[in-house]
């Protein structure tokens, strides 16, 4: 299942106490289903919960049965209201029925709980959300300009800022970031897609940060492979020429420890070397003998 069907199935299950919210929620399937107007009214959608939730929801306010109809592929499904009941439908819902624009009729709404089921009901029939596992987006496609200007108002005064975008001749209204995405699923009674958003989140921060650690362990692993390798050529090198007793006693012994244990750290050296030196008394020593095979003329 898509994370968007996912937050539909639990959209649909909701049930409003309020009868002022439970018109707004069908208001916002409706003006934001295919059409609204006094000739056709109907949806469109790949869900069968939202297809019986839309019809069941005109049935129960309007007191209007729908037709509900699948494509010969069984895919999409049609909901509509038949013509002789569109009137009835546009009325309760406040709009003019010769309209020519569409636009958000506000009366629509009583209590603040209103407008999330209004953008509940929106959601459903023009909405889609991405997998928090790719990324996060979640957007309305909508085909009235007028319409998606108010969805974008609405959300704006609902401290919900989303951005706005043309794509294929449809305005699009969508969000980007995680938080806001949250936000959203919890006003419009979302909130087990919002907590499993939230777990996705937290996988996927802890995941990035382990990937950073351990490529912060494998750059200095391969840092101190480095050292070593420069630190042997170089011993060997003094040692095929000058031989290692061109060196210093103290730096001689260093050399020889060094030879002998190729996959210690300086720390483990140190540990070895006798008489005892420090870390950074090995890594001195190493440095000048690093340097003084430098010194040597091939
Ligand atoms: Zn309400």
């Amino acid at each position: 299942m898509t994370f968007s069907s996912q937050v539909k199935n639990e959209l649909v299950k909701i049930e409003y106490e309020k009868n002022c919210c439970k018109r707004a929620f069908l208001y916002g399937m409706l003006i934001f289903g295919k059409s609204f107007s006094e000739n056709k009214i109907s949806m469109q959608t790949e869900n069968r919960q939202v297809a019986e939730a839309y019809s069941a929801s005109i049935k129960e306010l309007c007191n209007v049965e729908t037709q509900i109809k699948s494509s010969p592929s069984g895919k999409i499904i049609t909901v509509s209201v038949e013509k002789k009941d569109c009137r009835k439908v546009l009325l309760y819902f406040g709009h003019e029925l010769k309209a020519t624009n569409l636009k958000v009729n506000y009366s629509n709404f009583s209590c603040e709980e209103c407008f999330g089921a209004f953008f509940a009901g929106a959601f459903l029939v023009c909405g889609t959300v991405s997998s928090p596992k790719k990324d996060y987006h979640l957007e309305f496609t909508v085909a009235y300009f007028n319409l998606s200007r108010d969805l974008f108002t609405m959300l704006n005064e609902s401290e919900l800022h989303p951005k706005s975008a043309k794509r294929n001749g449809y305005n699009i209204i969508y969000f980007k970031e995680s938080e806001t995405i949250e936000d959203f699923l919890y006003i419009i009674g979302a909130s087990g897609a919002m907590f499993d958003l939230m777990n996705e989140k937290i996988v996927k921060d802890f995941r990035n940060k382990a990937n950073r650690q351990a490529n912060c362990e494998t750059a200095n692993i391969e840092r101190m492979v480095k050292a070593v390798s420069i630190q042997i050529q170089a011993i060997e090198k003094i040692k095929s020429t000058k031989g290692l007793s061109y060196l210093n006693d103290d730096l001689k012994a260093v050399a020889q420890l060094r030879l002998d244990n190729p996959d210690a750290s300086l720390s483990e050296l140190s540990k070895m070397s006798n008489p005892p030196l420090s870390k950074s008394g090995i890594n001195h020593r190493l440095k000048r003998i690093v340097e003084t095979a430098e010194g040597i003329k091939k």
